[in-house]
C-alpha cells in the first residue's frame, strides 16, 4: 500500500539559478531505476504532492532529485526553496514502467533526455544492466544552454570506463558548445546528423527510451516511426519507450 515517509533535505545543490538537485537521506529505499516517486510539502493549503524521477543509483542511501522551478508552478519552486534540514515528505514505493526492465532486447539502447528528463538515465547507467544488454549506449542531453548539461563528472566516469561501448551527446538549441550539436532533436534525427555523432543508427536493433518534454517526445517518436520504429507496449513489444514530465 502507498505510504509517505518523512524525511528531510540533506542538500540543495545548485547547478545555476533554475537547476538544482535535492538531496534527501533514505537508507533502504527501494526502487527499479527510472521509477519515481511522489514528493510533497506541507503548505496553508495542505500537503502538496508531484511526481519526481530518482536519478541516485538503486541502493544508494541518499536519493537524488533533479528539479527545475516552474514560473507559476504551484509545487515546484517551494521544493526548490528547500534548504538542509527541512522536511519533506517521499512517497513509498516507487512508481512507474519507464525502467529497463520493460524495454525488449537489442543492440543499441538510445536514452534520450529534454533538460530534467536525463534524471532516470543516470540511475539506469549506475546499474549493471545497460552496459549487459546492450553492445552500444547513447545518452543524448537536449538542453538550452551549457549551463543544464548537469553531472559531468559521472558522465565521464562512464565515458572512460566504457569507452567503446558508451557514447554521449548532448544537444545544446540557445549556444554554440564544443562537442554539443545544436538543432533540434527531431531535425538532428532527419538529418542523420545525430546517428553519425553517435555512431549509431535507428533500425530494428535499436530501443529508443525518450523522456522529459512532451513536443519533444511527439516529434521524434513520428521521426522514428518515419525510419520503422514502433512504440514499446507490453501486449505488443517494439522500440520507443516513452515517459512524459507534462501535458
Ligand atoms: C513521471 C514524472 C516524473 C517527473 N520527474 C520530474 C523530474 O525529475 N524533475 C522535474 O523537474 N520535474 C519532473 N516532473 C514534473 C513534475 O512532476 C511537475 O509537474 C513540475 O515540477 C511542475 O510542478 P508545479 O507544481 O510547479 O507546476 P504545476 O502547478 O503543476 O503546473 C505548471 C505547468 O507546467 C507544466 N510543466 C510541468 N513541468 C514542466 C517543465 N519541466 N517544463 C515546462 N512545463 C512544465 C505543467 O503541465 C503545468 O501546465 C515529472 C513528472 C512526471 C509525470
Amino acid at each position: 500500500m502507498a505510504a509517505w515517509l518523512q524525511a528531510q533535505i540533506t542538500e540543495n545543490y545548485r547547478w545555476h539559478a533554475k537547476l538544482c538537485s535535492l538531496r534527501v537521506e533514505l537508507p533502504g529505499f527501494e526502487f527499479t531505476a527510472g521509477q519515481f516517486v511522489r514528493l510533497a510539502i506541507e503548505t496553508s493549503e495542505g500537503r502538496m504532492q508531484r511526481a519526481y524521477s530518482l536519478v541516485n543509483a538503486p541502493g544508494d542511501p541518499q536519493l537524488d532529485f533533479l528539479l527545475t522551478p516552474m514560473a507559476d508552478g504551484k509545487v515546484s519552486p517551494r521544493l526548490h526553496a528547500l534548504q538542509a534540514g527541512d522536511a519533506i515528505w517521499v512517497s513509498q514505493p516507487a512508481s512507474g514502467f519507464f525502467t529497463l526492465t520493460e524495454v525488449p532486447d537489442g543492440k543499441v539502447l538510445w536514452l534520450i533526455g529534454t533538460g530534467t528528463g536525463i534524471g532516470p538515465y543516470l540511475s539506469m547507467l549506475a546499474t549493471a544492466e545497460p552496459w549487459q544488454r546492450f553492445e552500444r549506449v547513447v545518452l543524448v542531453h537536449g538542453v538550452r544552454h551549457a549551463e543544464d548539461l548537469v553531472y559531468p563528472e559521472l558522465i565521464q566516469q562512464w565515458q572512460q570506463r566504457y569507452r567503446q561501448q558508451f557514447h554521449y551527446q548532448p544537444v545544446v538549441t540557445r549556444q554554440q558548445v564544443d562537442g554539443a550539436l545544436s538543432q533540434r532533436l527531431p531535425q538532428l534525427i532527419q538529418q542523420h546528423q545525430l546517428q553519425d555523432a553517435a555512431g549509431a543508427d535507428f533500425d530494428q536493433q535499436s530501443q529508443v527510451m525518450l523522456c522529459g518534454n512532451p513536443d519533444m517526445i511527439k516529434e521524434v517518436r513520428a521521426e522514428l516511426e518515419q525510419l520503422g520504429l514502433q512504440k514499446n507496449l507490453r501486449r505488443a513489444p517494439g522500440h520507443i519507450t516513452v515517459e512524459q514530465y507534462w501535458n
